[in-house]
C-alpha cells in the first residue's frame, strides 16, 4: 500500500477534522506531567517536546478510578444503575509503539482470558495513531522485547517524523478510512520513504540498553525460591507502587463501595502488588515480606504471563526505571537472575 505524508503545520487541522467524529487524545502536560488528554483544538507543541507520557495510555481504557455502577436503597431493596455509556469513539494520537504493544498484551487478559465489559467498551471503539520515537530515553529497552521505536504493528496508522513532514502508513482498514477524512495529505515519494527508513533505523540504534530474554521464564522459575537473591533485589524498594501504577501492562485493581446513607457507587481503582495491604480485604496478603512482592512483580511479567499467553508482559518502555524514586532497575534484576537456586 502506498504511504502518504502530511506537513506538521497541518496536524492541528487534521486533529480538528478527526475531533468531529472522535474524542481525540494527544500528548499534553498536566501540572508538568506528560499524559494523554483531550485535544484542546490548538496545541501541537507535543511534536517538539514529547518523548513518552508518564501515565501510559492504558489509563484511557482502564482508568485509575472508574464507576462500575451506582446504587440506591429504598423499602423494596437495592436499585442499580449503570453509568451512561460514552457513545463517542476515542482516537489516541501519538501513541508510542511500546504502548500500543502494551494494549495488545492487556487485551489477552481483558478480552481473551476474560471479557471485561468496561475495558472492552472503550477498547473496541478506539483508534490508535502511532508516532514513532526519534529520541528514546536512556531507560528504554524495547528492542530487547521485540518492539522497535518505529514499529507499525498494533496501531491503525503509523506516523514517522521525516523533518517538516510526517510519513503516514495506513496499517489497518480503519486507518485508511481515517486518512480518507483528512485534507492536506499527499502521496509519499521514494525520498520520503527512504527518510522514514533512515529515521526508524536511527531510533532503533539509539536504544542502547539491552537485556537477554532468552530462557528468562525458565531462569526465573529456577530462582523462584532463592530468597537471598530476591532480598538483595528488593532491598532498596520502598513499596511505593509507582512502577506498577505507571507500567502500561500492569492491571491490578481493587473494587470498593462508596456509600453515603442509602446511596453510593461501586468503584474500580488501580491497585498494586507492591503494597503490603494488597489483597488484604479478602484475606491477608500472601506476600507479606517485601522481597516476595518484588518477586511477584518481576515474575508476573517475565515468567507467569509467558506461561499463560506465550508473551512477556513487558514492552521495555522503561517507565519503571526512570520513575522509580530509588532507582530500582528491572533490567539489572533480570540480568542478575542466578542460573540455579542454591542446593
Ligand atoms: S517504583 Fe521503585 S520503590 Fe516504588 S515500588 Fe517500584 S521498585 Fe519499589
Ligand atoms: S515492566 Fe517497566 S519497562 Fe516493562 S512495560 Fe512495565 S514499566 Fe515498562
Amino acid at each position: 500500500m502506498a504511504n502518504k505524508k502530511i506537513n506538521k503545520r497541518d496536524i492541528g487541522k487534521l486533529l480538528n477534522q478527526w475531533s468531529q467524529e472522535f474524542t481525540v487524545s494527544v500528548p499534553s502536560k498536566e501540572h508538568g506531567v506528560a499524559i494523554m488528554s483531550q485535544w484542546d483544538g490548538k496545541d501541537t507543541s507535543f511534536l517538539d517536546w514529547y518523548r513518552n507520557t508518564v501515565v501510559p495510555p492504558k489509563a484511557n481504557f482502564l482508568p485509575n478510578m472508574e464507576e462500575m455502577f451506582s446504587f440506591q436503597k429504598d423499602k423494596e431493596g437495592y436499585h442499580l444503575e449503570l453509568p451512561p455509556s460514552d457513545e463517542q469513539r476515542q482516537l489516541i494520537f501519538g501513541i508510542r509503539p511500546c504502548d500500543a504493544k502494551a494494549l495488545a498484551i492487556l487485551d489477552m487478559t481483558f478480552k481473551d482470558a476474560y471479557e471485561d465489559p468496561y475495558y472492552l467498551s472503550k477498547r473496541k471503539k478506539a483508534l490508535l495513531v502511532g508516532l514513532g520515537c526519534t529520541n528514546p530515553c536512556a531507560s528504554c529497552f524495547c528492542t530487547s522485547l521485540g518492539v522497535s521505536p518505529g514499529e507499525s504493528t498494533d496501531v491503525d496508522l503509523m506516523l514517522t517524523d521525516i523533518g517538516d513532514e510526517l510519513l503516514v502508513e495506513e496499517v489497518t482498514e480503519k486507518g485508511k478510512q481515517l486518512m480518507a477524512m483528512a485534507s492536506g495529505v499527499k502521496a509519499a515519494t521514494k525520498t520520503d520513504e527512504a527518510k522514514a527508513k533512515e529515521a526508524k533505523e536511527a531510533a532503533y540504534n539509539k536504544v542502547t540498553r539491552k537485556i537477554d530474554t532468552e530462557g528468562i521464564a525458565e531462569k526465573l522459575l529456577s530462582a523462584f525460591d532463592n530468597q537471598d537473591y530476591w532480598e538483595k533485589v528488593a532491598a532498596k524498594c520502598i513499596s511505593c507502587g509507582i512502577c506498577t501504577f505507571l507500567c502500561p501492562t500492569c492491571y491490578c485493581f481493587d473494587i470498593n463501595d462508596e456509600l453515603v446513607k442509602k446511596q453510593g457507587a461501586r468503584l474500580r481503582n488501580w491497585d498494586s502488588c507492591a503494597f503490603p495491604i494488597y489483597t488484604k480485604m479478602p484475606m491477608e496478603n500472601p506476600r507479606e515480606e517485601k522481597w516476595r512482592r518484588v518477586r511477584q512483580k518481576v515474575c508476573h511479567k517475565y515468567e507467569f504471563y509467558p506461561m499463560l499467553f506465550d508473551i512477556i508482559a513487558c514492552t521495555g518502555c522503561g517507565r519503571c526505571i526512570r520513575l522509580c524514586p530509588v532507582n530500582w532497575d528491572i533490567t539489572q534484576t533480570l540480568e542478575g537472575v542466578p542460573a540455579k537456586a542454591p542446593a
